[in-house]
């Protein structure tokens, strides 16, 4: 039996949510929500209902929901469409965001920096979270937009964003959120958070792949990205995925109903896995912000090759990351980590164990077992290397 310990990569598909696709998928495939017959107008009926269930899952009206293809989609339309649409703005306009944000954000930041922004990157304490003070000093008279993610995806740090955003609209600049990570995980509403966009993606709570979604609060206008139909209130063109949205509609329900286990789940095991690697591996080295995901725990291991011990859990068949993003084939050292101010040895030895729902005790076991026999066979290898 193989055992999944990767949920901030994409939790797996559950049986509900697969039924509700395939309802679609095989019932009616070629009904168009926007046609006017009745395969259409079920199909139209069923995207309507899954919006409810995702508005009421971030606490807020089915209106202010925009379908888009994934989170990263949702985090350009953010940036980019928020940008692009502001009327007659300032002329040189300042964006804050900080050092440890999602390359679908970071990305559209070096973009618009190319097209003269000026943006403002606040950097995170080594715990990897940012503080209100920090961010709010960085505001200036130019400032239009601050984009601050909910819970980082590498270390579970949970940001500061309603105090942020209760600074930011003090002084009239829009709150972008990406809670790709968050989203069905621990229990927020837009509305309490005080943001005004925020992103969300449907595989992260166990739906679909290639579905997302826009929190856009009502009177913020955002300039589509994409161009052609008036779908989605002309904020995003294209015929929408009926069956993929409704997917994503099974697992918001889900998420809504069932929120409760990531903490009572995920939050013991996390624990228990984070204190018996401190008692057998004293030198292994914890990135716990204060505030952290019930989920994840970002471990360094002194001496060692994240990637070598990742791919030998692979083979016992624990499925785990490195807190790094390949690129090209080649693994960077991870921008979030190093942006802790963690040198480059931590940074390449971190491996990243995020849990899910699904697991349970005995997953705890397989892994502490199978870390300690790897790391125990490279600490000799590198010892025998070094003789
Ligand atoms: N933002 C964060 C924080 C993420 O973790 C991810 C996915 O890993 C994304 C955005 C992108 O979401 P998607 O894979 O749906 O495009």
């Amino acid at each position: 039996m193989r055992v999944y310990l990767d949920h901030n990569a994409g939790v797996p598909m559950r049986r509900e949510v697969f039924e509700a696709m395939r309802a679609l998928l095989l019932g009616e495939p070629a009904a168009n929500a926007s046609s006017p017959h009745g395969p259409g107008q079920r199909a139209r009926y069923r995207i309507e209902q899954a919006r409810e269930e995702i508005a009421a899952l971030i606490g807020c009206e089915p209106a202010e929901i925009v379908f888009t293809s994934g989170g990263t989609e949702a985090d350009n339309l953010a940036v980019l469409g928020f940008m692009e649409g502001r009327a007659g703005g300032e002329p040189a306009p300042h964006v804050v965001s900080t050092t440890v944000e999602h390359p679908a954000v970071e990305e559209c930041l070096k973009s618009l920096e190319e097209r003269g922004v000026r943006v403002s990157r606040v950097r995170v304490g080594a715990s990897g979270a940012v503080d209100a003070g920090e961010v709010e000093a960085s505001f200036l008279p130019e400032t239009v937009l601050a984009s601050v993610m909910l819970a980082n995806n590498e270390t579970g740090a949970i940001q500061p964003v309603a105090e942020i955003a209760r600074r930011a609209r003090a002084r009239g600049i829009a709150v972008h959120s990406d809670a790709v990570q968050a989203a069905g995980r621990i229990p927020f509403d837009v509305r309490s958070l005080g943001v005004d966009v925020l992103s969300i993606s449907a595989h992260k709570m166990g739906g679909p792949q290639g579905i997302g979604a826009l929190y856009l609060r009502r009177g913020i206008e955002l300039a589509p990205r994409l161009l052609g139909g008036p779908q989605e209130r002309r904020r995003r063109a294209g015929t929408e995925p009926a069956a993929l949205i409704a997917g994503f509609g099974e697992a918001a329900r889900l998420a809504r109903e069932e929120m409760g286990r990531w903490e009572g789940v995920t939050r013991p095991l996390r624990d228990r896995f984070e204190g018996e690697m401190t008692a057998r591996f004293p030198e292994a080295r914890f990135h716990a912000a204060p505030l952290r995901l019930p989920n994840t725990s970002s471990i360094a291991f002194p001496g060692h090759s994240a990637e070598a011990i990742v791919m030998a859990l692979d083979l016992e068949g624990i499925a785990v990351s490195t807190g790094s993003a390949c690129s090209s084939g080649a693994a960077l050292p991870s921008r979030v980590l190093s942006a802790m101010g963690l040198p480059e040895w931590e940074v390449r030895s971190t491996i990243r164990v995020s849990f899910g729902p699904s697991n349970a005790e005995h997953d705890v076991e397989r892994l502490l077992a199978a870390l300690g026999e790897i790391v125990a066979r490279q600490s000799h290898l590198t010892t025998a290397a070094g003789s």
